[in-house]
């Protein structure tokens, strides 16, 4: 289980890291349309969105896990909400730069000077990338640490490209950037979808806990998992003897409640209780058994 704690400091990461990023922005942005550099164009979005990600983890971090009466199970889809939104800006902006590339003839040479800018922004991705490392156990901070040292690698090349000057390879590299960018946020669309539909997924996590939940004799005959932003929600289903008493059947609810809050990033358990006969919840339970056993 996460701490308190360890959630605001990595609040306060993600704070700082998109406040960095705002500088940033504007230079490679500004020096874009100015010298009508397109790397520097794509890579200014493509810094808008690490922005627009940054802020959203630090209000995810502080904010998301506060139930009031009328979110009595927290805010956890508004993740999933904000990250929609800011994708679909972020296609429209990627389009409107390969409509552009491909309108205009005319390009106008930059210093190789500015190369600077990327230099600079690949060294903060690869700072990022090594204080996440320190938090890897949160499952947003290890995804975004794939991001960072993908973004540093981006940069350098990008940085290289603007040095070497070569019509043909700034625009493979600007492509590559916008693609890389893409394929990012259509697995943010993909997920922030499923997220707010309340799809059911096949994590390892979900065999994890199945596993775990029968290792310590919990007889549990299914059980869902339901992404909630960065979040999970479990629906945890346990099969009861018929004749069991209220305390005893109260005792087993707790107990797989507490398992199941020892993995990170849970936002919420729900345990249904089952009643069966002796018979069928063997018939179930070997059925389980077969399914997740190995
Ligand atoms: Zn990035």
């Amino acid at each position: 289980m996460i701490s308190v704690k360890v959630l605001r400091r990595v609040s306060t990461i993600f704070l700082f890291s998109s406040i960095f990023l705002i500088p940033i922005f504007l230079l490679e942005f500004i020096v874009g349309i100015l010298f009508k550099s397109y790397i520097l164009i794509a890579d200014s979005y493509h810094t808008l969105i690490d922005f627009l990600i940054s802020l959203l983890f630090y209000f995810t971090l502080v904010k998301i896990n506060t139930r009031s009466r009328r979110f009595p199970w927290g805010l956890y889809n508004l993740e999933s909400l904000v990250i929609l939104a800011t994708s679909i800006f972020i296609v429209y902006l990627s389009v409107n730069l390969i409509l552009s590339m491909f309108d205009s003839s005319t390009t106008f040479s930059i210093s190789p000077w500015y190369s600077i800018i990327l230099f600079v922004s690949s060294i903060y991705s690869l700072t990022l990338y090594f204080i996440q490392r320190r938090y890897a156990e949160i499952q947003i901070v290890k995804n975004d640490m794939v991001h960072s040292f993908l973004d540093t690698i981006a940069e350098v090349v990008s940085g290289i490209t603007l040095i070497v000057q070569n019509t043909v390879l700034i625009d493979v590299v600007t492509l590559s950037i916008i693609t890389f960018t893409l394929s990012d946020v259509f697995r943010e669309i993909k997920d922030s979808v499923l997220s707010i539909l309340g799809a059911s997924i096949d994590s390892p996590m979900k065999f994890q806990l199945i596993n775990e939940l029968r290792s310590k004799n919990i007889p549990i005959l299914n059980l869902y998992l339901k992404r909630c932003g960065s979040f999970y929600a479990v629906y945890a289903y346990i099969g009861l003897s018929k004749d069991i008493s209220l305390e005893k059947a109260y005792k087993i609810k707790r107990k797989t409640k507490r398992i199941i809050k020892k993995y990170d990033n849970i936002a919420c358990v729900d345990v249904i209780l089952v009643p069966l006969t002796e018979i069928k919840k063997k018939k179930i339970l070997e059925q389980v058994n077969a399914l997740y056993s190995g």
